[in-house]
């Protein structure tokens, strides 16, 4: 059974890469990620991505393309709502791409993290196989987390720090940084 796997990062690759290897999947990685911002963090993604794909034997569709312009464009004043735009625009081209290259069906590490919207993620894939005729292959790989982690860890991966747009390096450094920022201003 061919699969292309849409592939978030290689982090999050670990664990399905190792399941669906023994479940005898035949695995394309697909690295599609424009939601990744600034451009220095989609290549040590991009980059981490090749070395593990090469590292693991198994076939890799590289895309680099970056989005800031068209991402930010498509969330502004509907920021909130900007996970489902940035699922979409992701899994409708490995759905596009899967029917296209005639794979047997297509999935994503994205359903490795329990920081993303699982259930959103689901939805939005089955309605892309609906609409490209190509089987979505869904597994809860939230179940192998802290595998995940510890073999990334154990092999030296660049591991991110927020999840990929601006908004979430927002998100994920404002209450840590505000402490910094008051701290230097008092030093003033
Ligand atoms: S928080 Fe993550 S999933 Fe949501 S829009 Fe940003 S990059 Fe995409």
């Amino acid at each position: 059974m061919r699969i292309l796997l849409h592939q978030c990062c290689a982090p999050c690759s670990v664990y399905p890469v190792k399941e669906l290897k023994e479940g005898g999947y035949d695995i394309c990685a697909y690295f599609f990620n424009p939601n990744i911002h600034p451009l220095t963090e989609l290549y040590a993604r991009f980059e981490q991505a090749v070395l593990f794909s090469r590292a693991q034997g198994i076939e890799m569709i590289a895309d680099e393309t970056y989005g800031l312009t068209d991402f930010t464009r498509s969330a502004a004043f509907r920021e909130n709502m900007r996970c489902a735009f940035c699922y979409s625009s992701r899994m409708e081209k490995a759905a596009c791409l899967a029917a296209e290259k005639g794979f047997d069906c297509f999935s994503t590490t994205l359903l490795y993290s329990r920081y993303q919207k699982h259930e959103l993620i689901i939805e939005i894939c089955e309605a892309a196989a609906k609409k490209y005729g190509v089987p979505f292959h869904y597994e809860d790989w939230r179940e192998g987390w802290q595998y995940g982690i510890d073999e990334s860890k154990r092999l030296e991966m660049y591991r991110q720090k927020y999840c990929g747009c601006v908004y979430s390096e927002e998100d994920a450094f404002k209450g840590r940084l505000a402490k910094k920022f008051a701290k230097l201003k008092e030093e003033l």
